[in-house]
């Protein structure tokens, strides 16, 4: 027996092969997985790591791919989507939440909204998941993830040991952390502030308006394909400054309302996106002398 065969009896409906990946990357761009595995709970989870281990397989771990560009010829190994279980967010404490790894940032929002807790507020405006979050610490409007967080627990494919770290042992970057790559984050603790519930219901729609004003939305991208060197050096004022604005590659352009927004029009590849990307890095540094570095994860073949 091959092995997609063994694998695909041993894990039914959960596993598929030559999985499609436009349909999870916000690009809507992308060939297939060779494996697909979507994991409705821990013991699912754990079980085909340890059949991943054995087999010697590439991981891939997916949030809801609205930072993931991937390339045209697939992705070898499996790609691992949490499910179910892993989506669910509940009060621990009056100003701590508990939320499950595939939870959206934006039903977090509301969730702390609905339990009148503050300084969550931002995550209304961002589209992906929490474990995807933390992994980028994302953030706007002067916070981030890693002013909320206080612990996340995980699971350690080397050893398939579930693992819990608190934020003080993660070192936060901008868009990035210093979280070991064998890591899977099953679920984060967060904490709010006890606020006043018309307060937060306006600034979260202050917020999701002032994002609509200054980006895209309904279009097919990643957000900001390269990080901001600082706050008065942002990279779509150097894409701006080095003239790059109207540049294409195929179907792929760079969103008007938002220059560091890169765009799938429609008929783009993943290829497109990935020329027009170096495209600007190499222009940008010519005119300005700054390396731009990425900011949107590629993955792929
Ligand atoms: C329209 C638009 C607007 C955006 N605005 C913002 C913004 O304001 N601020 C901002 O910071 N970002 C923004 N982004 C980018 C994106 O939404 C964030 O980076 C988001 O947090 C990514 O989460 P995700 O679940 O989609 O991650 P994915 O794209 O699925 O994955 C991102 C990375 O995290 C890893 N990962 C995902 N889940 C896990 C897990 N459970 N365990 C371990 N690793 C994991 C993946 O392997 C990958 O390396 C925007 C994107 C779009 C499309």
């Amino acid at each position: 027996m091959k092995l997609a065969d063994n694998l695909l009896k041993k894990f039914g409906d959960t596993l598929n092969v030559n999985v499609n990946l436009s349909n999870y990357s916000w690009f809507n761009l992308g060939g297939n997985a060779e494996y697909f595995f979507k994991a409705n709970n821990k013991e699912q989870l754990l079980e085909f790591l340890a059949e991943i281990k054995k087999r010697n397989l590439k991981l891939t771990i997916l949030g809801a791919g609205s930072n993931t560009l991937f390339r045209d010829n697939g992705v070898s190994g499996a790609v691992i989507k949490l499910g179910k279980d892993f989506s669910y967010i509940k009060l621990l404490k009056k100003d701590v939440i508990d939320a499950g790894a595939a939870t959206l940032d934006r039903q977090i929002a509301n969730f702390a909204k609905d339990n009148n807790l503050k300084n969550l507020e931002f995550l209304s405006c961002i589209p992906g998941s929490v474990g995807g979050g933390i992994v980028m610490n994302s953030g706007c409007y002067n916070n981030d993830i890693s002013k909320v967080l206080l612990s996340i627990k995980a699971i350690d494919i080397n050893n398939l040991k579930e693992i819990e770290i608190n934020r003080d042992d993660i070192k936060f970057l901008y868009r990035g952390t210093d979280l070991a790559e064998n890591l899977i984050i099953i679920s984060a603790k967060l904490k709010g502030l006890i606020g006043n519930k018309a307060e937060i219901e306006k600034k979260q729609s202050d917020l999701i308006e002032r994002k609509k004003l200054s980006q895209p939305s309904q279009i097919k991208t990643c957000g900001s394909t390269f990080k901001n060197l600082s706050e008065e050096k942002k990279a779509w004022m150097l894409i701006k400054q080095a003239g790059c604005e109207q540049f294409t590659e195929g179907d792929a352009s760079i969103s008007h309302k938002h220059c560091n927004f890169f765009v799938n029009n429609g008929n783009a590849t993943a290829r497109d996106i990935e020329n027009l990307i170096k495209k600007v890095k190499q222009k940008v540094f010519e005119k300005t002398g700054v390396n731009l570095e990425l900011e949107i994860k590629i993955i792929g073949e």
